[in-house]
């Protein structure tokens, strides 16, 4: 019988109708003749409104303590999902991550699933239930409580996905699918019928937050295709799957931009073999995961090195350069954490020309200053002020048309 994996999104069940339409949908693939897992957020602002509670409380809440809360987000949803479907007449059962043994490694609030013991899952399937499993949560090996990182669900519904061979996993959201850009920034913005999974963990890396990052390595890693799809209506959404080689033809599939990360600047280092080494060693040990860097050209043997790292690592990376500058022979450094960072994806990057040229020229004709630019086969991204965020992103995608069929951009580039 085919096993269905179904993801409801914060949104899709903020409260008693948008529970119980999601428990129509799933019974409606139950009844098809599916077997069906459900796999469940908090819903609403729950999340956020848990760790607001905890900042109030403690403005240094403990990340075990932390995972104990914002877990709760996810069991309330998993038991309330699973009375919706009993009051429809259809068996369910309830589990927290726990129970259907998904162990984690113990990076409490941004752990990582190392294992998954699915026998209770198929023996609760096997009795033709619908097992319904709290999303973003597992426990490590010493029987705490983890959490996945913020957006979590989706790996919980990829990871059970791959693990008992699912042949969907439907992720269910507030949007129609996966556009070209956020649709709540670009209101051009045009839904994707496809998109491979290379081109999604870009875009998601890069700040579409519409997946969590993760559950696109693991879907890709073990072939789970995902369709993300409207809660709100019968949208067949978007499938992300392997390249196909038509998606070449399409040079830029997605733009992007993120506000979640600050720059330090170190001006003055003396330039000599292995500093860079030193600065990013001594900021590796304090778990400070450092995304663009740029070295300038040295001059009278002095040079600079910018680089930026997630917004909540500012404190403790300005804390780390600012310990070893008397060793790097540093002048000064500047943090700024008024940046953002846009991006342009396509795997069709890999066989065109012309795309840095098109993103850099747009950006000078809005009279947006780039600071730093990195790229990859299938991504540029570019550093820019965080107030120029918006207008920078629906000119890209405007500039590369992402709005029209993509047809029309493949005869323009
Ligand atoms: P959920 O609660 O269902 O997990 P999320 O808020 O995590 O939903 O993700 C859905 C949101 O992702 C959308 O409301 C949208 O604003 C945002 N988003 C960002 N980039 C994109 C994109 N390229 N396509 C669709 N949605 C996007
Ligand atoms: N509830 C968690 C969050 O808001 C996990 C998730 O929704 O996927 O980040
Ligand atoms: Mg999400």
């Amino acid at each position: 019988m085919p096993l269905t994996v179904q993801k409801f999104g914060g949104t899709s069940i903020a409260n008693a109708t948008h529970i119980k339409s999601a428990a129509k949908r799933v019974i409606k693939t139950y009844s098809a003749g599916n077997k069906v897992v459900v796999v469940v957020s908090a819903r609403g602002r729950m999340t956020d409104e848990l760790l607001e509670l905890a900042y109030e409380i403690n403005d240094r809440p403990s990340s075990r303590e932390l995972d104990m809360l914002l877990s709760t987000g996810e069991q309330m949803s998993s038991a309330l999902m699973a009375m919706a479907i009993h009051s429809l007449g259809y068996p369910a059962v309830s589990f927290v991550g726990r129970q259907v043994g998904i162990t984690t490694d113990s990076f409490h609030t941004n752990a990582r699933i190392i294992s998954i013991n699915a026998n209770r899952i198929m023996e609760e399937l096997s009795q033709d239930k619908i097992v319904v499993v709290a999303g973003y949560q597992g426990v490590d090996e010493n029987d705490n409580i983890t959490t996945l990182g913020r957006g979590g669900s989706d790996t919980t519904a990829v990871a059970l996905a791959a693990m008992l061979k699912a042949d969907i996993c439907d992720i269910y959201t507030d949007v129609d699918g996966i556009y070209t850009a956020d649709p709540h920034i670009v209101p051009e913005a045009r839904k994707l019928t496809k998109i491979s999974y290379d081109e999604i963990l870009e875009l998601a890396s890069m700040g579409a937050q519409v997946v969590h990052v993760r559950s696109i390595e693991l879907a890709k890693n073990y072939n789970v295709p995902i369709r993300v799809r409207p809660s709100f209506n019968d949208g067949t959404g978007t499938l992300i799957c392997k390249e196909v080689s038509e998606m070449e033809k399409i040079v830029v599939s997605g733009a992007t931009v993120t506000k979640n990360e600050a720059k330090i600047t170190i001006i003055g280092v003396y330039d000599k073999p292995g500093q860079a080494a030193k600065i990013f060693r001594e900021l590796a040990k304090e778990n400070v995961n450092v995304d663009m860097i740029i070295q300038n050209i040295g001059a009278h043997g002095l040079t600079d090195v910018t680089f930026t790292v997630l917004k909540g690592d500012l404190p403790i990376a300005l804390a780390t350069t600012e310990r070893i500058k008397g060793e790097i022979k540093a002048k000064k450094i500047i943090a700024d954490d008024k940046i953002a960072k846009l991006s342009v994806v396509g795997v069709g990057m890999r066989s065109h020309c012309g795309i840095a040229e098109r993103l850099f020229s747009t950006l000078s004709d809005e009279k947006i200053n780039i600071q730093m630019i990195s790229t990859s086969e299938i991504k540029i991204s570019c550093v820019i002020e965080e107030g120029q965020a918006e207008r920078a992103l629906i000119a890209v995608h405007r500039a590369f048309e992402l709005d029209k069929e993509p047809q029309a951009f493949t005869r323009g580039a």
